[in-house]
């Protein structure tokens, strides 16, 4: 096999190569339109994360590659998000910071990039907590600078071309830094960082084009 050809594990597709996204050259895949870190979560939810029938998932701002895996998976799957309208697919009113769900409800919450849009984050994660079974567990990845310890946040910054040389994006808040670890803690859970390297050899990071970013799974025990 030549390993200059794309892979996505998550659609399969081996024969489109990935095209151009955001300033980044072949990252896209035309086929299910994931990026590099949905090829990584993937490979670490299907390596961490039961998906049977009996099991309950909230997924907060659900990407569209991902939806079209879980909705037909037979799970109990809850799409969610603030703004519900911005998705063609069928998707319920929630804020991460009052989830309308019960404790203990669910089995698997999935939050990508969106804590660093949240002024009030750990709350968020404090509600991930809450309604997850004990033994349970919160996927959540978020922009991270691996070279700085400290988050850094400045909510005197309010006006959005302000935020995006500050945070790098409008509607971010923060840049969090390695201490993206104590502020899950402070919220109850025990975290596992998986990276590309931990699951994948060299040669299929680059063909897979994965993200160097982490995945933090974040576990719920009592
Ligand atoms: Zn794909």
């Amino acid at each position: 096999m030549n390993e200059t050809e794309n892979y996505c594990s998550i659609c399969g597709n081996g024969s489109s190569p990935f095209k151009s996204y955001g300033g980044r050259t072949g990252v896209l895949c035309p086929v299910c339109g994931s990026l590099e870190r949905h090829r990584l979560i993937w490979h670490v939810v299907s390596r961490e994360c039961r998906l049977s029938e009996d099991v309950s998932f909230l997924h907060f701002a659900p990407e569209q590659c991902f939806y079209d895996k879980l909705a037909v998976s037979g799970i109990k799957y809850f799409p969610v998000d603030i703004n519900p309208e911005r998705f063609k697919n069928a998707c319920t009113h929630m804020n991460a910071t009052d989830i309308t769900f019960p404790d203990e409800s669910m089995d698997i919450v999935m939050a990508n990039h969106l804590l660093e849009h949240i002024p009030d984050d750990i709350k968020a994660m404090k509600e991930f907590f809450r309604v997850l079974k004990n033994g349970g567990i919160a996927v959540l990845t978020v922009p991270v600078k691996l070279g700085n310890e400290k988050t850094y946040e400045d909510f005197s910054i309010t006006d959005p071309q302000e935020r995006e040389k500050a945070f790098g994006q409008s509607d971010h808040v923060r840049w969090y830094g390695r201490d993206f670890t104590d502020r899950l803690k402070r919220a109850g859970f025990y975290i596992e960082e998986f990276f590309a390297k931990d699951c994948l050899s060299d040669s299929e990071i680059r063909r897979q084009v994965i993200d160097r970013s982490p995945v933090y799974i974040c576990r719920k025990r009592i």
